[in-house]
């Protein structure tokens, strides 16, 4: 995470990232699906050539592991552009799937994470602290609790206003472009993320997805 970032390519549009994912995980779970679809049919076709209930049983049970299967790579796929989506940066539209993730079984502990993680990563810290921390209450021992609890301590210990190291840049999350040193910055109270003052005065408001202030101050770097 972090680490200086310059001159980086043009992102890819957010369809076009969510499409690459979500299309080769549909593939691999229309394959899953046919071959559950198979064991199905065949156990149906054994079960009624012996005149015996087990197949049939069988044969329930495949229909449902292959829903639950091609149900699993489909949530899986959605994640996948997900990270794809924080990678590139496209914070808001990762935030609205991840959140629509959070009740699926399978990857609702990654979603609920990634959401606190995109948070962090924008410099939202406030946000990144509730999140982090709903994630704690929901999953105790969740694959993320280690990292959650410690980040969540850092962020918490953190003064209300930051200046973040120098060798991290901070992107402004109205107009995406690096708020120098040197800018007039200031920083939304409600969520704590460094906005230009021009980009700022613009929006009306913070610009981060799911913060809804409309003050902020102004804020003294280096
Ligand atoms: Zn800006
Ligand atoms: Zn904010």
């Amino acid at each position: 995470m972090g680490g200086k970032r310059s001159k980086k390519p043009a992102a890819p549009e957010p369809d076009a990232l969510r499409r690459s994912h979500e299309g080769a995980a549909a593939t691999r779970a229309f394959g899953a699906g046919v071959a559950f679809a198979g064991g199905v049919v065949l156990a149906l076709v054994i079960g009624a050539a012996l005149r015996h209930p087990l197949p049939f049983v069988a044969a329930v049970a495949a229909f449902f592991m292959g829903v639950g299967t091609v149900t699993g790579i489909l949530a899986r796929g959605r994640l996948a552009a997900c990270r794809a989506l924080l990678d590139h940066e496209r914070w808001e539209p990762a935030i609205v799937e991840l959140k629509r993730l959070h009740g699926r079984g399978g990857v609702g502990d990654e979603a609920t994470y990634l959401v606190a993680l995109a948070y962090d990563r924008q410099g939202a810290r406030t946000l990144a602290l509730e999140s982090y921390k709903a994630y704690l209450k929901r999953f105790k021992r969740g694959v993320w609790s280690v990292e959650a609890r410690v980040r969540a301590a850092e962020l918490e210990a953190a003064p209300q206003v930051t200046t973040r190291p120098v060798e991290v840049a901070v992107n402004c999350p109205f107009c995406k472009a690096e708020v120098a040193d040197d800018a007039a910055v200031v920083a939304c109270d409600g969520c704590g993320t460094a906005h230009h003052a021009g980009c700022y005065e613009e929006q009306g408001g913070c610009a981060v997805y799911g913060c809804r202030s409309t003050t902020a101050r102004a804020r003294v770097r280096g």
